[in-house]
């Protein structure tokens, strides 16, 4: 009989005990031992860890991470425009530390859905009755002819957070006034939907600003963004958009096929080359690495997940949230991969305690800032469908369209204080 299998009879027969009289008794009282690994210490897995170890003390939750620190991408469109630092983005991890979470800076390197173990680079094994995989994304560095990751130290994405946020930033204020800056955004499904259109305004703000002759081309493969309206609403409204003299001119069905970095210049897919002064390419994504080397993505690089309870379709025992999974109805954004993180929190610790995890709801708001106290928002609150298909939205809504002037503005608060509020969240204080 596996170690697993008698844990799980165990905690199958402690259902039954709770029932009389040990309700609310942390498992390790008992003598349990529920180990826990989550790869992966960005939104969702710090989110996670911290859910876990409010559901169940008694699980030890063990969070691998690259990076000593975590700067959020949300809200680093405002670093572009110069309105705040990277350093007000940044997290570092003695709030999960403080909280009885073991936080381990390595990369995973495997995890071994057998053994149930994960792996790294430093050498390090760590074994696990369940793992949180939450890696974010990665890029698909083929789709772009002539854009790899070297190419993006000097041509940015900036679509992680830290050193090539900071080198977009001094590429747009060395630019002269007059310049050109092109936008490349991404074909679906990617890191923040409004994430493109919000760097457009972002870097508008600046350009109106401080460099007012510049012009801002959005190359997109797709017809459309989200909060479409709202976007076009503030762009005419800030930037000219739709004039002669707008500062941002939006190309639709029309992505970056090739870059060429010496040149400066990139290729769309109907064949126009258009050079800029500065370049900022997002490209295709895909689940991070670590889901491809785990075997747990689909053909197309995503991850396949039960929606109740973000378990792998493809490896018993191990979860995946946030960016790289696919949950089907919900945006790739840090909201959602908070939601994700506490439903699958909630789900693990009821599995491993041997209880059914119940139906869970999810919640997703993103803001966006078009321009100094001008925001926009989405929201939305989710149901899992009965036949566990999709998350489905049951209410939501936008700002309005003809919303005040003070609307506006107590939007841009709002993004403020929901930055405040899912990093603490997320990270603990
Ligand atoms: C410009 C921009 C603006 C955005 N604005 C918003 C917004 O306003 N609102 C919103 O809700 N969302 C926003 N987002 C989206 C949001 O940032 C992501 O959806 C969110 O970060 C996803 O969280 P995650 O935990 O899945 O991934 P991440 O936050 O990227 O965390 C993944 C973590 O895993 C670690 N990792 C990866 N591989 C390994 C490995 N092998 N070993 C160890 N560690 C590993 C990484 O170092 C990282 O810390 C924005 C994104 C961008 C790019």
């Amino acid at each position: 009989m596996s170690t697993n299998k008698s844990r799980r009879e165990f905690v199958l027969g402690l259902g039954a005990i709770t029932a009389t009289g040990l309700i609310g008794f942390p498992s390790i009282a008992l003598g349990a031992s529920k180990k826990v690994v989550i790869v992966g210490g960005g939104t969702a897995g710090a989110t996670a860890a911290r859910y876990l170890r409010m559901a169940d003390p008694g699980i030890e939750v063990t969070v691998i991470e690259a990076n000593k620190d975590y700067y959020t991408c949300y809200l680093s469109n405002e670093v572009l425009s110069g309105v705040r630092k990277l350093e007000s983005l940044k997290h570092g991890y003695s709030g999960l530390n403080r909280e009885g979470i073991k936080v381990v800076h390595d990369v995973v390197t495997g995890i071994d859905a057998k053994a149930q173990k994960v792996k790294t680079k430093g050498g390090a094994s760590f074994s696990y009755d369940r793992c949180i995989v939450a890696p974010g994304i990665d890029f698909k560095w083929n789709t772009i002819k002539g854009y790899d990751a070297v190419t993006a130290e000097k041509i940015p994405h900036a679509w992680k957070a830290g050193s090539q946020t900071t080198t977009l930033r001094k590429q747009l204020v060395a630019m002269k006034n007059g310049g050109t800056v092109i936008i490349a955004a991404p074909p679906n499904p990617f890191r923040c939907p409004p994430g493109p259109p919000e760097r457009v305004s972002q870097i508008a703000h600046y350009l109106k600003n401080v460099k007012p002759k510049s012009k801002i081309i959005l190359l997109d493969p797709k017809k459309k963004f989200s909060k479409y309206k709202l976007f076009i609403q503030g762009w005419e409204k800030f930037y000219g958009f739709g004039t002669a003299n707008s500062l941002i001119e939006h190309v639709k069905s029309d992505g970056v096929v090739k870059v060429n970095a010496k040149g400066m210049t990139v290729k769309t897919a109907s064949g126009n080359t258009i050079k800029g002064d500065v370049i900022n390419i997002i490209p295709a994504q895909m689940s991070g690495k670590v889901g491809v080397i785990a075997g747990l993505t689909n053909k197309k690089g995503w991850c396949p997940i039960d929606l109740k309870t973000f378990e792998s379709t493809l490896h018993k025992n191990i979860h995946i949230i946030g960016d790289a999974s696919i949950a089907t109805g919900m945006p790739k954004s840090a909201y959602a991969a908070n939601s994700q993180a506490k439903v699958c929190a909630s789900a693990v610790a009821d599995m491993l305690n041997g209880r059914k995890p119940g139906i869970p709801s999810y919640v997703n708001t993103c803001y966006s800032i078009i321009a100094e106290d001008w925001g926009i928002s989405v929201a939305a609150v989710y149901r899992l469908a009965e036949d566990g298909s999709k998350i489905t939205k049951v209410s939501g809504g936008l700002t309005p369209m003809d919303a005040s002037i003070e609307y506006h503005r107590r939007e841009v608060e709002n993004a403020y204080s929901w930055l405040n509020n899912i990093t603490a969240d997320a990270f603990g204080g």
